[in-house]
C-alpha cells in the first residue's frame, strides 16, 4: 500500500500499539520510537482487568485473546477480615500476562503491528525535549513514565511499588486483594497458570520496612503466600495519573495523548490495560479527525469524578475510619445489585464500546 502520511508515535505499549496498527491500516506510514531495546517490561507479570474481549477485537481491530486468562473468583482481606466474591453479573475479568513473554500483550500486539508494515524502532528512548521537538499530531503514549508526564507538564502523582513472582496455588483465587495499615493503596495477588505474584502500592514515599513486612505477613497469614525474592525497585520511575480531577486530556498542545498519559486510569484499583487499548483507537481517530476523536473521548469514564473522591477519601481518612468504611463496603456487595454492576460495566473506558 502506498503510504503517503506519516506519524510518529512515542512508546510501543498497549496505546501506542493499538494507535499503530490501527493508522497503518488508514495508510499511514508509523514510526514508532520505543525507549527499551526489547518488548515488554523488565519484569513479566499478570495484570488484572475486567474487559470486553469480542467489543476490543471489533472495534479497536485488535486480537488480545493470546494474552489473557479467565478471572472469576476474587477474594479480598480487609483489615483482618475475608471476602469472598464473584464479579457482577455480566462482567469477565482476565489476568493479562505482561512483559516479555511472547504471550504478553505487549508482544501480542507487537507481532500485529509489524504485520501491518508498522516500523518500531527499539532502543530509541526519546528525551523530554526530542518528545517536544515532535512533528504536530504526534502521538505520546509513554504510560506511566515521570518524565513523559513532566515534559508533558501534566499533574500526575509518583508511584512506588513492592514486587515478587513465583510459583501459584492453583486452589486460589485467581486475585486476591489486601487492604490494611500497611499501605493508603492496595497489595494483590494473582494467579495466573501455575506462575503467581504479589504487588504492593504507595504513593508519593517508597514503603517503610515495617509496612513491606506487615504486607508479607498478610500474604502468609491469610493465604500462606511466600515468596523469596522481591524487588522494591519496580516502578519507582512510574506516576499514575491522578494528580488532578480533571487529568483525563486526548490533546496538549499539538500533540495526542495515548493510555495513561491521557490519564485513563482507574482511579480506585488502578485498572489502566483496557483504558490504554480503548485510547490507541481513539488516538488513531484523532490523527484523521479530531472532534470526532474528542467526542468518543468525553463519552468515555462517566464514573471517573465519584471514583476519585473515593480514592481522595482513602488517601485522608485515618485507617481507624478507613477499616468500618471498607468493610462495610464490601459486606453489602452483591453481584447482582445495580449499582456495583454499574460501576463495574460502566468504569473501565471502552467496556461498553459495544453498545455505542
Ligand atoms: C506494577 C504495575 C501493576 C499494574 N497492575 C495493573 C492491573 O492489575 N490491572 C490493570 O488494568 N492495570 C494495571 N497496571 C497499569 C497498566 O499496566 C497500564 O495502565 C498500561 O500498561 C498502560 O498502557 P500504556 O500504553 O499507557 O503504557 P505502557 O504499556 O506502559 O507503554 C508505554 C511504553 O512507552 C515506552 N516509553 C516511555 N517513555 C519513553 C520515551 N521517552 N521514549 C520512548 N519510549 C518510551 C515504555 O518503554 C513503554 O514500552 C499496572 C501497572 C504497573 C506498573
Amino acid at each position: 500500500m502506498a503510504r503517503d502520511k506519516e506519524i510518529r508515535i512515542v512508546g510501543a505499549g498497549l496505546a501506542g500499539l493499538v494507535a499503530g496498527i490501527n493508522l497503518a491500516r488508514r495508510g499511514f506510514e508509523v514510526r514508532i520510537h520505543e525507549g527499551r531495546d526489547y518488548m515488554g517490561g523488565d519484569l513479566s507479570y499478570a495484570d488484572s482487568t475486567i474487559m470486553d474481549v469480542p467489543a476490543i477485537g471489533a472495534e479497536l481491530g485488535v486480537e488480545v485473546e493470546e494474552a489473557l486468562e479467565p478471572w472469576t473468583l476474587t477474594r479480598a482481606w480487609a483489615y483482618g477480615r475475608k471476602f469472598e466474591f464473584g464479579l457482577p453479573r455480566g462482567v469477565e475479568g482476565f489476568t493479562v500476562e505482561r512483559g516479555k513473554g511472547e504471550r504478553s500483550l505487549e508482544n501480542v500486539l507487537y507481532r500485529q503491528a509489524l504485520g501491518e508494515g508498522v516500523e518500531v524502532l527499539l532502543g530509541n528512548r526519546l528525551s523530554k525535549q526530542e518528545i517536544k521537538e515532535l512533528p504536530p499530531g504526534s502521538i505520546i503514549a509513554t504510560g506511566l513514565d515521570r518524565e513523559a508526564f513532566e515534559a508533558m507538564d501534566l499533574p500526575c502523582r509518583p508511584f512506588f511499588c513492592h514486587m515478587a513472582t513465583g510459583k501459584g496455588d492453583p486452589s486460589r483465587p485467581s486475585v486476591i486483594i489486601y487492604l490494611d495499615g500497611f499501605t493508603r493503596e492496595f497489595g494483590y495477588y494473582f494467579q495466573r497458570g501455575d506462575a503467581a505474584g504479589a504487588l504492593v502500592f504507595s504513593a508519593q514515599r517508597p514503603m517503610t520496612d515495617g509496612e513491606k513486612e506487615d504486607f508479607k505477613a498478610k500474604l502468609a497469614a491469610g493465604d500462606g503466600i511466600e515468596f523469596d525474592a522481591w524487588d522494591d525497585r519496580v516502578a519507582t520511575w512510574a506516576a499514575w495519573p491522578l494528580g488532578s480531577w480533571s487529568n483525563r486530556r486526548l490533546l496538549r498542545g499539538d500533540m495526542i495523548l495515548a493510555g495513561t498519559l491521557a490519564g485513563l486510569i482507574s482511579p480506585v484499583l488502578l485498572f489502566g490495560v483496557n483504558g490504554a487499548l480503548v485510547s490507541g483507537k481513539i488516538a488513531a481517530i484523532a490523527a484523521c479527525d479530531r472532534d470526532a476523536a474528542l467526542r468518543e473521548f468525553k463519552r468515555l469514564a462517566p464514573l471517573y469524578w465519584p471514583q476519585f473522591a473515593f480514592r481522595k477519601c482513602r488517601e485522608y481518612l485515618p485507617h481507624a475510619v478507613l477499616k468500618p468504611l471498607t468493610q462495610a463496603i464490601l459486606s453489602t456487595y452483591d453481584p447482582d445489585s445495580f449499582p456495583y454492576a454499574m460501576l463495574f460495566t460502566l468504569w473501565p473506558p471502552g467496556y461498553r464500546y459495544r453498545t455505542r
